[in-house]
């Protein structure tokens, strides 16, 4: 029997109409999808009914697969001559562990190739209407993890992170928002840096809250967002059209808040309108 291939497919931030062209191919010819939790029921749509599709994500009251349970997974399928598509959310290969699976299918002679996917940054980031770089604002992007081990402190080079002209976008970052709020204020990052959390982006849930960097851990626990929430963390979240370096202070001590369909016009930033 001929070994079967595995596609490492980016299944974008949510909404099914990011996905890629290869993505909604590769989706097409799927005989098994091998999914991750953060990737939405709009999106397994898109397979056609006759697939089958296994769930590897982490859910309350199931049992959730060990990074090693899924590649063993995959390995298993793609020996029994499957066409799998191995759907993870946003892009493959940013914080998507890709690799260890890569390196468990080359280990069996097993054939892959990855599809990229829009990752949550640039997802959330349009979807709000905020830019990630701009001229005079944000010189460079960095993505960081926000995650660490139970009681570690987040080992993050925090003084380059501190940049009033670099955007930071923190992934997995809800829970250690007090820490990367105090650590970029400590390394000179100015408090009232503009700071939006994205709450389910590019779905009909998604929610934002406008904040500031020292404002953060509060407004963020009192919002009560519900996972995926991705924080960017910089000076170009304040910009605003026709507003080229950003008329960011906060006087009113109130974040803001917004649902899905508020356009950038209607957007309250900072207790503004
Ligand atoms: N490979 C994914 C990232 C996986 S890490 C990508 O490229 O996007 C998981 C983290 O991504 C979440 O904790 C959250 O910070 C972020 N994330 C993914 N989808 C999101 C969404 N729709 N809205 C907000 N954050 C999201």
């Amino acid at each position: 029997m001929a070994i079967g291939h595995v596609a490492l497919v980016g299944a974008g931030p949510g909404d099914p109409e990011l996905l890629t062209m290869k993505a909604v191919k590769a989706l097409a010819q799927a005989e098994v999808v091998v999914h991750d939790r953060l990737v939405s029921d709009a999106v397994l749509k898109v397979a056609p009914d006759s697939a089958m599709r296994i769930s590897v994500g982490k859910e309350a009251g199931r049992h959730s697969y060990k990074q090693e349970e899924i590649n063993d997974l995959l390995v298993h399928l793609a020996l029994q001559g499957k066409n799998i598509v191995r759907l993870k959310g946003g892009d493959p290969f940013v914080f998507g562990r890709a690799c260890e699976e890569i390196e468990a299918l080359e280990a069996h002679g097993i054939t892959w190739s990855v599809v990229p996917g829009i990752t949550a940054a640039q997802g959330c980031a349009s979807s709000a209407r905020v830019p990630l770089t701009h001229r005079g604002l944000a010189r460079s992007l960095r993505f960081v993890t926000g995650h660490c081990r139970a009681d570690q402190p987040l080992d993050l080079d925090w003084k380059g992170l501190a940049d009033p002209q670099t955007t930071v976008v923190f992934y997995m970052g809800h829970a250690t928002a007090p820490q990367l709020s105090a650590k970029l204020i400590e390394n000179g990052l100015p408090a009232e840096t503009p700071t939006l959390c994205i709450s389910q982006g590019t779905t009909p849930q998604e929610r934002r809250m406008f904040t500031r960097l020292d404002r953060l851990p509060v407004d963020l626990e009192r919002a009560h967002l519900p996972s995926p929430i991705l924080i960017i963390v910089g000076n170009a979240v304040g910009w605003r059209p026709g507003q080229s370096t950003g008329d960011i202070g906060d006087e009113t001590g109130l974040p803001s808040c917004e649902p899905d369909s508020a356009g950038a016009g209607q957007r309250r930033r900072f207790g503004r309108t």
